[in-house]
């Protein structure tokens, strides 16, 4: 019989990851997965379908509907929500956790999806602060002890217990084709090393943050289990850190990272404007150059008017890695609404000027978009872009305008049989357009789209179809930042 806690008794809790129920992320949440190492820590058992444990404090991940009898018996559920729209329309367990008076009194809900989209004016700081310190503050949580002796979680030294979605993935992996689509569950330690940033977008949950802060220690979520043969479960790190290379420790902080011997990764981009504002800007790059990164180095070039420091920025970095995949977040639609053409064709215009400059980086680019993007005049332009931008393998070979057309010449060989031997040009298209070509054939949504845009803001025609015939292969030029060897 085990029980470390004040009050003798055994307790049984129930974890949810909202976001999940909702099919909206291919990662564990991690504010769940420091709970339940939280509640192993303190002796507590993780219960599965197969698991009975009578006489013990449990924790359980609740992934669905079958879960529904389960709800009564539990004495504490935890609800963590990452994005703002899966509280938007919630499925059927969640709203039942959310709306059932009976559960309301044990439900404990957190996470940036409960206030991401409160302006400041709107009480966004104070959801802020409560959200930051609740499980902090949470009585329940202070009714068990943490690693140092002390009552109450620390989630900042909390190590995560990985093995919480265990059950769910071997679940899962029997209907996915890809043995890899878990892999973010299986095969990293997650954290973050620093908090916080100094830029305060406007649309960025670290709006009212003033600088990076150092948060976890390394050692506290490196996982170090092993399988039989003596290899690394988790052979890889990724790191959530909002921005990293803001901290003033980021080197002693990377030096760690590289002396793991661990392939890492930041997955929410890096902050490459630092490499040209800061000092050690070139020192950051070979550093991070140099590393044991996995997978392409990501950034961010959310905003148009910071094109003079990023270029200079790209010239650094693309020096010290001109090989390795290098690819930057292009964020958009923010504040769109159904009125406002003008900021509409700004919109869709800057995400075309970054694309241009880094394709003559040699870069690509990943489309981010903020969920205004769904009230804007045409939004599904917004979709087909990011169709195209987010797939390199698009990027690199098709303008825009093509991989639309692209579309429409795919859907025509494969339910109507008709061959195309080559892409046409817009022009082109209106030729036939007009000729009635398509008066006995449905035009392709993507297709649709671009012309729809093209007609509606037809005084800027020529400008958005050279952005839209932007072409990877007749943009990139390493010249822009090789450097020529010095004589002496
Ligand atoms: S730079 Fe990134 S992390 Fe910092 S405020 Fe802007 S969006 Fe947020």
């Amino acid at each position: 019989m085990n029980v470390n806690n004040k009050h003798n008794r055994h307790y049984h809790v129930g974890l949810v990851d909202a976001d999940l129920l909702c099919n909206g992320t291919r990662h564990p949440n991690l504010a769940l997965l420091k709970l339940a190492g939280y509640f192993k820590d303190n002796g507590f058992m993780r219960r599965t379908s197969e698991s009975d444990f009578a006489d013990v404090s449990t924790y359980t991940l609740l992934t669905n509907e079958s879960h529904f009898e389960e709800l009564q018996t539990l004495d504490h559920i935890y609800v963590s929500c990452v994005f703002t729209f899966t509280l938007d329309k919630p499925p059927v367990l969640l709203a039942t956790l959310l709306k059932d008076k009976k559960l309301s009194k044990k439900v404990h809900l957190g996470g940036t999806g409960s206030y991401a989209n409160l302006s400041v004016d709107n009480g966004f700081a104070q959801k802020r602060e409560e959200d930051m310190h609740r499980l902090e503050n949470d009585a329940f949580l202070n009714t068990l002890k943490n690693k140092f002796g002390a009552n109450g979680i620390d989630m900042r030294n909390q190590m995560p217990d990985y093995h919480l979605y265990d059950e769910y993935i071997s679940v899962m992996e029997l209907q996915k084709s890809s043995s890899k689509y878990f892999k973010d569950y299986k095969e990293y330690s997650i954290g973050f090393l620093t908090r916080g940033c100094f830029r305060r977008c406007p649309f960025c949950v670290n709006k009212l943050e003033r600088k990076a802060v150092p948060y976890s220690n390394l050692n506290d979520f490196l996982d170090q289990e092993r399988d039989d043969k003596g290899r690394l479960l988790r052979p890889y790190i990724y790191l959530w850190d909002d921005n990293f290379l803001a901290s003033p420790y980021w080197e002693p902080l990377l030096d760690e990272l590289i002396a793991t011997g661990r392939p890492f990764q930041f997955r929410q981009g890096l902050d490459e404007r630092l490499l040209a504002q800061s000092k050690r800007g070139e020192e950051m790059a070979k550093k991070l150059a140099n590393a044991n990164y996995h997978g392409d180095f990501i950034f961010a070039f959310d905003n148009w008017r910071d094109r003079d420091i990023i270029e200079k920025a790209l010239k650094i970095w693309k020096h010290y890695c001109p090989k390795k995949e290098t690819k930057f977040y292009l964020f958009c639609g923010f504040q769109q609404n159904f009125t406002d053409d003008k900021k509409f064709q700004l919109d869709i215009a800057e995400i075309f000027m970054r694309i241009c400059v880094l394709m003559r980086y040699g870069c690509l680019g990943y489309i981010m978009r903020h969920e205004d993007y769904k009230k804007a005049p045409i939004s599904n332009i917004y979709i087909q872009i990011a169709r195209w931008c987010n797939q390199p393998g698009f990027y690199r070979n098709l303008s825009f305008w093509q991989f639309c057309y692209k579309n429409q010449t795919y859907w025509e060989e494969h339910t109507l049989g008709i061959k195309h031997d080559r892409l046409k040009t817009y022009d082109e298209f209106l030729e036939d357009l007009k000729n009635g070509y398509y008066d006995d054939k449905k035009i392709c949504l993507p297709l649709k789209t671009v012309h729809d845009f093209l007609v509606k803001f037809d005084s800027h025609k020529d400008l958005f179809l050279s952005f839209f015939n932007l072409s990877f292969k007749q943009m990139v030029n390493p010249a822009l930042w090789e450097r020529i060897p010095s004589k002496h």
